[in-house]
């Protein structure tokens, strides 16, 4: 029997709505672009290009409903979006067969250091240093698609002290979550654990300390988050 030479991080997990259960994450995607008034807002074109991914790390989820005001930034911005949790992968799994590896959805928030993301795709660096810090990833609990099936429109939304920045529909999504799921597959193994935040509607703005984000997605539930 070996031994750990120093204590091993600790599992994260995301509860399950109205449950004791948790769902423990192994990887985090997210895809670039995914909704055509966002990418036209960020000066791309909203034509149906290949997806593209990048990842957080799992432990930048966080489940607190407080968003601390992140280091080394002063244009930290809200994306609201929606989460895919899944419950198996493999590879080259085919769009109709995409969606038997749901567990479930949530609704989430893909905390952005715009400046620092602004500077990377200038210089052509990766965009960890934009995405993937301390507690980016606020999400609310999962809720089972044995229970809600697998929402494919309706209302998804973003409020900053109560008046509306971000608005859209999941139907408006460039690249449906089967279609997600089965491109991800052809360039990595997906497994049980994997989550994939699935982009963002237009409306992406700065934040301040103070400021209250409450998010909504049809079908799937709220999120409240403030920023300390
Ligand atoms: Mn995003």
């Amino acid at each position: 029997m070996s031994e750990f030479v120093i204590t091993p991080p600790a599992t994260v997990a995301i509860p399950v709505k109205g449950t004791s259960q948790e769902f423990p994450v192994r990887r985090v995607y997210c895809i670039g672009r995914n909704y055509a008034a966002h990418a036209i807002e960020m000066g791309h074109d909203p034509d149906r290009e290949d997806p593209f991914f990048f990842q957080k790390n799992p432990d930048n989820i966080d489940l607190s409903g407080e968003f601390p005001y992140p280091a080394q930034t002063s244009d930290v911005h809200h994306e609201v979006e929606l989460i895919v949790a899944l419950k198996s992968g493999g590879t080259n799994i085919p769009v109709e067969k995409a969606l038997d590896h749901v567990y479930g959805y949530a609704v989430g928030l893909d905390m952005t250091r715009r400046d620092l993301q602004g500077v990377a795709k200038k210089l052509g660096r990766p965009w960890e240093i934009g995405k993937a810090f301390e507690r980016s990833a606020p999400m609310g609990p999962i809720v089972p698609a044995s229970e809600i099936g697998h929402p494919d429109s309706g209302l998804i939304e973003l409020k900053v002290n109560g008046a509306v920045r971000q608005t859209g529909d999941l139907n408006q999504l460039i690249w449906k979550v089967p279609e997600m799921i089965s491109y991800l597959s052809d360039y990595f193994e997906l497994a049980a654990g994997d989550v994939i935040m699935s982009g963002t509607p237009s409306g992406v703005a700065a934040v301040v300390k103070g400021d209250v984000m409450e998010c909504h997605v049809d079908g799937v539930g709220d999120l409240t988050v403030t920023v300390v």
